[in-house]
C-alpha cells in the first residue's frame, strides 16, 4: 500500500461503500466495452443511461398497440387517451413545481418556440431578448426565428450576454446589471439553468426576481438542469420554463420534452398561443363544430398541441420513479460530492495542462466539471476511451465530465484522473511509469 494512488483508490472504494444512493446504479444498464467490462460513462448531460425498467415500459405500449389496437385509447394498461397526466406529479416535482404547472409534450425546442409564442410579445420599445453565452446553437436559432417571426432584425432584437475578458463564466452582478441596463428594451430574459458548456449554474431566483420588478417575462432552458439542480421553478417564481428528459432525465434519445408555466398564467386564456386540440378543455375537445372555439385548458397542460406520442414517453414512467424514490434534493446533495471529488482529483493532479472553467463554489455548478486541455484535447479523449471511459470533447479544447448522482461512482472519477495525470506526465515529458 506504498502507492498513494492505490491509498486514495482505496479511499474512493470507501466512499462507494457507504454511500446510501449507490444503490441507484443497480437500476440503469451500464453499456461494456469488448470484453465485458462496464464503461465508465461521463456523458449523462448529452444522453442518460436507460433505466432496466425502461425496456418494460416501451414494449408494454408496443404490446397493447398489437393487441388493442384504437380501444388502446381507453383499454391500455396505461390508457393513451390520458396517458400525459400519470407524470403531473413526478414530472412536477423533478423541477420543484405543481402538478398544474408541468407538462411533458413535444421537445426542448419546440416547446421554447410554443412557449415564446405567449411569452415574446415584443411591442413598441421593448423588442429584446437577453440570453447568456456561450448560448447553444438550438437555442441561439430559436430565438433569432423568434425575432424574425416578428419582422425584427436578430441583431436589433438580441443581448447576448458574454462573460468578462479573461473570464469563462458570468458573474451574478453582470446578470443583475444587463437586466437593469436593458430593462426598458427587454420584452424577454431567456437564459440556461445550467450552461451547457461550462457547465455555471445561475441563480436563478435572483434573476426571476429581478425580472419581475421590471416586468419582463423570464423563461429558462433547463436541459442541463432538470434532473441535475434541485430546482423550485415555482418559488422562484419563473415564467415559463422547458427542458429535455433524454439528458440527466434518462429517458431515451428523442424522449419527450417537459414545459412549465407558472401558475399565474394558468387560467389566463388572454395569453395568445399556438393551439391544437390537446391544448384545449378535455371536456370540448373532441367537440367536430363547423367553428369550435378554443378553451384553453387551465395550467400548463393548455400549450399541448397534440396527442402524446406514447413510444417516446413511455420511458419516463421508470425514469421520473427513480427521481421521486431517490428524491431531487438527496440526489443533489450526493451529486455535490461526486463533483467536487472530480474537481479535487484533477487539481491533485497539479498539472498546468488541465484548467477547470466551471464555477468552483458548488452552488454554482451542476454536475458537470468542464475542463480546458492546453495538451491534445483530442488525443485525450482517444486514450480516456481506450481506458474505457466515455467522454464528451467539445472544440477547441474542452472535454465535459458529468457524475451523475444516480450511476455514476467515486471509484469511477478516481480511475478517470489516473489517466489524466498518465497524460499529462508523457505530454510534459516528466516520464513516469
Ligand atoms: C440538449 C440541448 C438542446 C436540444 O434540443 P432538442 O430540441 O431536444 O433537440 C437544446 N438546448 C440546449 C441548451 C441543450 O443543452
Amino acid at each position: 500500500m506504498g502507492d498513494p494512488r492505490e491509498s486514495s483508490r482505496q479511499d474512493a472504494i470507501d466512499r462507494d461503500a457507504n454511500d446510501p444512493l449507490g444503490v441507484f446504479r443497480q437500476r440503469f444498464h451500464i453499456p461494456t466495452d469488448a470484453s465485458g467490462d462496464p464503461l465508465i460513462y461521463f456523458c449523462g448531460n448529452s444522453l442518460g443511461l436507460m433505466p432496466e425498467a425502461a425496456f418494460d415500459d416501451v414494449t408494454a405500449e408496443l404490446e397493447d398497440w398489437r393487441d388493442l389496437a384504437v380501444a388502446g385509447h381507453l383499454q391500455a394498461r396505461r390508457p393513451w387517451l390520458p396517458y400525459h397526466e400519470s407524470f403531473r406529479q413526478h414530472g412536477a416535482s423533478l423541477v420543484g413545481a405543481k402538478p398544474i404547472e408541468v407538462v411533458y409534450m413535444n421537445t426542448l425546442t419546440a416547446n421554447l418556440h410554443f412557449l415564446m409564442a405567449s411569452f415574446y410579445r415584443p411591442e413598441s420599445k421593448r423588442i429584446k431578448i437577453l440570453c447568456d453565452s456561450p448560448c447553444f446553437p438550438s437555442d441561439s436559432y430559436a430565438l433569432q426565428s423568434q425575432a424574425r417571426w416578428h419582422g425584427l432584425e436578430p441583431l436589433d432584437a438580441m443581448v447576448v450576454l458574454k462573460p468578462r475578458e479573461g473570464e469563462h463564466c458570468l458573474r451574478d452582478e453582470d446578470i443583475l446589471g444587463a437586466i437593469d441596463e436593458h430593462r426598458n428594451e427587454l420584452a424577454l430574459v431567456m437564459f440556461a439553468g445550467v450552461n451547457y458548456y461550462t457547465g455555471q449554474a445561475y441563480d436563478i431566483k435572483s434573476i426571476a426576481a429581478r425580472c419581475q420588478e421590471h416586468g419582463i417575462p423570464f423563461g429558462l432552458d433547463l436541459a442541463h438542469a432538470a434532473g441535475n439542480l434541485d430546482l423550485e421553478l415555482h418559488e422562484d417564481g419563473v415564467d415559463f420554463a422547458a427542458w429535455c428528459t433524454y439528458k440527466y432525465g434518462n429517458s431515451g434519445p428523442g424522449a419527450v420534452a417537459g414545459a412549465f408555466v407558472h401558475e399565474r398564467h394558468a387560467h389566463n386564456q388572454e395569453l395568445v398561443r399556438l393551439a391544437g386540440w390537446w391544448g384545449n378543455d378535455p371536456a370540448t375537445r373532441f367537440q367536430m363544430d363547423e367553428n369550435p372555439e378554443f378553451i384553453a385548458q387551465e395550467g400548463a397542460e393548455g400549450w399541448q398541441v397534440s396527442n402524446p406520442p406514447i413510444f417516446s414517453m413511455a420511458p419516463l414512467h421508470s425514469s421520473l420513479s427513480i427521481f421521486a424514490e431517490a428524491g431531487m434534493a438527496a440526489l443533489r446533495e450526493r451529486s455535490m460530492r461526486l463533483t467536487g471529488y472530480l474537481e479535487q482529483q484533477v487539481k491533485a493532479i497539479g498539472s498546468s495542462h488541465y484548467q477547470i472553467i466551471t464555477p468552483s463554489e458548488p452552488h454554482r455548478r451542476g454536475a458537470q466539471i468542464s475542463i480546458r486541455v492546453l495538451g491534445d484535447g483530442q488525443a485525450l479523449q482517444s486514450s480516456l476511451a481506450d481506458a474505457g471511459i466515455v467522454t464528451d470533447f467539445r472544440p477547441p479544447d474542452v472535454i465535459r465530465i458529468a457524475p451523475t448522482p444516480l450511476y455514476n461512482t467515486f471509484d469511477e472519477i478516481h480511475r478517470f484522473a489516473a489517466v489524466l495525470e498518465q497524460k499529462a506526465r508523457v505530454e510534459t515529458g516528466q516520464g513516469g511509469d
